[in-house]
């Protein structure tokens, strides 16, 4: 495939009507019952299947279209077809798909120096793998080649669901049917630096953090508590882990969230947002932790392959080229500013960082919201029975954001008025 022609009728296939994608029997409904007798349980039925997207705009199988403030949750960070992306994956996977890391590929080295620049960190090292999960694995296993074991990680915080991982998520929910988890892992309360303080020892291997907690509800520590997990990091000789996972890549208007905090960690993860829609996940490392992982101690089949490295290459460009940053922390204050302004009676707080916020609300009502949303052309993210997360992809225009402010309006006037307890 020489680029142009080919790649333009890729571009039209994007554009085809949902009906012709969809195909025979591919309704909302019909697709749910395919899904149950196909599909584990693990995740039970989605709401709705998209058949389509472009842009920030998704549509349904049953041509119903949706302004999308989930984004993937925080992945679809170009949006949905962008044109970069689109030619990048489609131009890599024409010339080179896979290598196996028996072989280089130059796109996965590209972006490896890519990432370190925008670190900042000539010292640092790029672990490739193809999630989030994966990357904090890394990040573990990374942690007991220093010899120490103990890990300390926060109350409410994710990490991923693979069993290193999930040792290090604090949510007991989530961990109680697969104990025994490895490791020996004690969980503080999270924003609490004297807790801190207490919890990490000479003993302790890393620290993990996120620098606001995503699926927790877009919780926002209070300023220095990064800062103080470095000194106290740097005090015992503990690797500072961060968990970028949701809120690296631009999402909050920085490449990197602790950057508002000037912090640097000694190991940086990396996943959702880096691909724009495909599957990575990055494990960068600085200073003697970059060193720790020698030849034979980790691998992954598919992590650094090319197609998915270009894609991400196709990320970053766009996000330098467009100026994204500066649009994020622009497009977020024009959310929260018409969130908060007049603030809904159903809405207690309005929480987060640029283009990933929480809002949160009265009576329990999230779910309901999501649902009233639905109804009215967005797609939002009940993250917490108490909170819509709000995630739309980095080019959102300030007319969608408009658009969904005067819907989202709605749908929680809709929900208030269901709602006797909250009234
Ligand atoms: C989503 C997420 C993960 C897990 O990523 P997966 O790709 O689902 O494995 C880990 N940490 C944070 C902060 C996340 O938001």
């Amino acid at each position: 495939m020489s680029g142009g022609a080919d790649l333009a009728g890729l571009a039209d296939l994007t554009g085809a009507s949902a009906a012709d994608l969809a195909g025979p029997g591919a309704g909302n409904a019909a697709l749910a019952r395919r899904w149950q007798g196909a599909m584990m349980d693990n995740f039970g039925t989605p709401r709705l299947p998209l058949v389509r997207g472009r842009g920030t705009r998704v549509w349904d199988a049953e041509g119903n279209e949706y302004l999308d403030f989930v984004g993937g949750i925080a992945v679809n960070s170009l949006g949905h077809a962008h044109p970069a992306l689109v030619r990048a994956v489609c131009e890599q996977v024409a010339s080179l798909g896979h290598v196996s890391n028996l072989f280089m590929a130059e796109p996965t080295v590209r972006l490896a120096e890519r990432l370190l620049r925008l670190a900042g960190r000539p010292d640092g090292r790029v672990y490739f793998s193809n999630s989030g999960a994966e990357a904090n694995e890394a990040a573990f296993k990374i942690g007991r080649l220093t010899g120490r074991t103990h890990m300390v990680s926060a109350s409410g915080g994710f990490h991923g669901r693979t069993m290193g991982a999930l040792a290090l998520t604090g949510q007991s929910a989530k961990q109680l049917p697969f104990r025994p988890l490895p490791g020996d892992v004690t969980h503080v309360p999270y924003g609490d630096a004297e807790a801190l303080r207490d919890a990490v020892t000479s003993g302790t291997a890393l620290l993990v953090l996120e620098p606001v907690q995503g699926e927790n509800g877009v919780v926002v520590p209070p300023p220095g508590y990064l800062r103080a997990a470095r000194e106290i990091t740097e005090a015992t000789g503990a690797l500072l882990v961060l968990d970028e996972i949701q809120t690296g890549i631009g999402r909050t208007g920085r490449w990197f969230a602790a950057e508002s905090e000037g912090v640097e960690a000694d190991v940086v993860t990396l996943a959702k947002g880096l691909g724009g829609g495909l599957p990575i996940g990055a494990t960068l490392a600085f200073g003697r932790a970059a060193q720790l992982l020698t030849p034979g101690a980790h691998g992954s089949t598919f992590g650094g392959n090319p197609v998915v490295c270009a894609a991400a290459l196709a990320v970053l460009d766009t996000i330098e080229r467009a100026g994204l940053l500066d649009h994020v922390a622009r497009a977020g204050q024009r959310l929260r500013h018409g969130l908060e302004h007049p603030r809904h009676p159903l809405v207690r707080e309005v929480r987060g960082a640029g283009l990933l916020l929480g809002v949160v609300l009265d009576a329990n009502a999230a779910a309901r919201v999501q649902r009233a949303a639905e109804e009215r052309g967005l797609l939002v993210n009940a993250v917490m029975p108490d909170v819509v997360r709000l995630a739309p992809p980095l080019i959102v225009s300030d007319r969608e954001v408009d658009t969904f402010l005067g819907r989202f309006r709605a749908a929680l006037g809709e929900v208030l008025d269901e709602t006797p307890a909250a009234a």
